[in-house]
């Protein structure tokens, strides 16, 4: 079964513009048979997700640690709830149950999470796609300062092509899953340092 991992804010943001998305995104991966990985908290953008994914039939993994099952409403409605000792754990654990990765709006936790799996990307831990889902413009920041880094030097434009942005998620969700698919070896190859 195709698992997205998806990073997002633990806040619904301002935007109601997010939290529509995100329900959207969670409809496609129940509506297609896959399965929602994610940091298996019942707030902001990622309890939008996964009761969506829920809704509509879809399975959900969630992974938290336990010193934030409270903070951040640990899940009681999903197929499977790891509560994991460490974010280290959890962050390996969600990176291994993955077939792609997508980030949606959020703040400094889905930031770190979409760079992390982005770098890994880089340095050839794994080969699986990642994409960004901006909503309403949000990372339009984001967009900017990565063309910035590719003009300065530091970022090969290739690698900045390789993150798949997307304003729709029924397209970024087809795109994923089917570069995924050509990516035969991208599972078997991956592992975290
Ligand atoms: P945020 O985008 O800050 O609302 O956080 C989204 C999710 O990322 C939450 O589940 C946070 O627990 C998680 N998070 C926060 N900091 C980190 C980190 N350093 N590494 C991985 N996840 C994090």
């Amino acid at each position: 079964m195709f698992s997205l991992c998806v990073y997002c804010g633990s806040r619904p943001g301002r935007d109601p513009r997010h939290a529509e998305a995100a329900r959207r995104l969670g409809t496609l991966i129940g509506e297609r048979g896959f399965r929602l990985v994610y940091g298996g908290g019942h707030a902001g953008l990622m309890g939008a997700v996964a009761d969506a994914t829920l809704a509509a039939g879809g399975q959900v993994l969630g992974i938290i640690p336990r010193r934030l099952v409270s903070r951040e409403l640990g899940h009681r409605g999903i197929q499977e709830l790891r509560v994991v000792d460490t974010m280290h754990d959890r962050k390996r654990q969600m990176a291994e149950a993955a077939d792609a990765f997508v980030a949606l709006p959020g703040g400094l936790g889905t930031l770190e999470e979409l760079f992390e799996a982005w770098t890994w990307q880089q340095l050839g831990y794994h080969a699986r796609p990642i994409g960004l889902l901006d909503s309403a413009g949000y990372y339009a920041p984001l967009r900017a300062l990565l063309a910035h880094t590719t003009e300065a030097g530091f970022v090969d434009a290739a690698q900045v092509a390789r993150l798949r942005i997307d304003d729709d998620p029924a397209s970024l969700l087809d795109r994923l899953h089917a570069e995924a698919g050509e990516n035969a070896a991208g599972r078997a190859d991956f592992t975290v340092i």
